[in-house]
């Protein structure tokens, strides 16, 4: 871990006693205590994560609707040490749909599942050519009828690209919304529904990769770093991980704050919808991770 890096410690402020009252309340939590909780969270990961941000590379909504499918059972990370060179040799979506289909495998292998991958992204661009003249419609109900595209897919798109909130229910998301008591529900559209009802519609896709931020960097799936975890206070799960500081401390996984996250190339402009990116210097590169949803 760098050490110009700002180390997260659960916060106490004026209401934080009734804030944590409420959180240990599970169900005898009000709905009005809810909401205010939710979008506190919202608030309090906003603040750790300043820059949070998709963090797979693309130059426009074909390539990351590309680099989403490939994201599947790998890390964002890894999808993006490919893309530079599959984009840089088959650019959109007639040039992929054209592509021999072993080109492209031996290109997409590093990702996992390069033949189910390959025949997706095949298929997907296929479908946007026959039916959207090569362009990547801006809908919800036109983007889930691609093949290979789910709500999750189509939502990080809309958010990205066309600037239309959505959650983005990744197996990091789910998780955090189970602990932080905003559903008990594992399928991922009620998950949007019921988390969706708690926040303002603008606020979705920042929320999304807030969530997705934390649940990479401190909120692990088998061991979550509740110890060096600044929403402890606001979390009814606090305690289902490491409390010990120390401990905690040692099992965050990315420097915090969001940087120097998984993207190779950041744009060098904010993008719609997009904070700036931090100025300060890049700590070390991170490890790659194995549950990227
Ligand atoms: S479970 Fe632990 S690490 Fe996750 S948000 Fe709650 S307190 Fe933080």
């Amino acid at each position: 871990m760098s050490s110009n890096v700002t180390e997260p410690a659960p916060r106490r402020s004026r209401g934080t006693a009734k804030v944590v009252k409420a959180a240990k309340a599970g169900k005898g939590e009000s709905r009005l205590a809810l909401v205010r909780r939710a979008r506190r969270i919202n608030r309090e990961l906003g603040e750790i994560y300043p820059g949070a941000h998709c963090e797979l590379d693309y130059g426009d909504a074909f390539q990351l609707l590309v680099a989403v499918v490939l994201s599947a059972q790998t890390t964002d990370r890894r999808v993006n040490t490919v893309t530079p060179a599959l984009f840089a040799r088959f650019p959109d979506a007639a040039a992929i749909a054209a592509a021999e289909s072993a080109e492209l495998e031996s290109i997409i292998q590093p990702t996992g599942f390069f033949r189910a991958k390959t025949r997706s992204v095949q298929g997907l661009a296929q479908a946007i050519l026959d039916r959207y003249a090569g362009e990547v419609p801006g809908r919800l109900a036109d983007l889930v009828t691609l093949p290979g595209v789910g709500r999750k897919t189509a939502n990080v798109v809309l958010g990205e690209v066309f600037d239309v909130p959505g959650i983005t229910v990744d197996t990091h998301f789910g998780r955090l919304a189970r602990r932080f008591g905003w559903t008990t529900d594992d399928d991922p559209v009620r998950i949007e529904k019921e988390v969706g009802a708690l926040f303002p519609r603008r606020d979705l896709t920042l929320l999304s990769h807030r969530v997705i931020f934390h649940g990479r960097r401190v909120c692990h799936a088998r061991r979550p770093a509740c110890g060096a975890c600044a929403i402890a206070p606001l979390c009814p799960a606090y305690g289902e991980g490491e409390t010990d500081p120390i401990k905690a401390r040692a099992l965050l996984k990315y420097e915090m704050a969001g940087q120097p996250g998984q993207r190779l190339k950041p744009p060098a402009e904010p993008v719609l919808g997009r904070p700036a990116e931090p100025t300060r210097d890049a700590p070390k590169a991170p490890k790659d991770e194995g549950d990227a949803g």
